[in-house]
């Protein structure tokens, strides 16, 4: 089974001031280490 990550595409497009909408990563609920997309607030790990 492969664990590719997914990202969503438009992470170089940065919108200042954007928050994650998630405390938890939206694909597998683990608690970190976190990082988000800041333009959309995707949260993954
Ligand atoms: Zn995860
Ligand atoms: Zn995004």
């Amino acid at each position: 089974m492969s664990m590719l990550k997914t990202e969503c595409s438009h992470v170089d497009q940065i919108v200042e001031g954007m928050q994650p909408r998630a405390t938890l990563c939206e694909e597998c609920g683990s608690e970190g280490p976190l990082r988000f997309c800041a333009t959309c607030g995707y949260v993954g790990c």
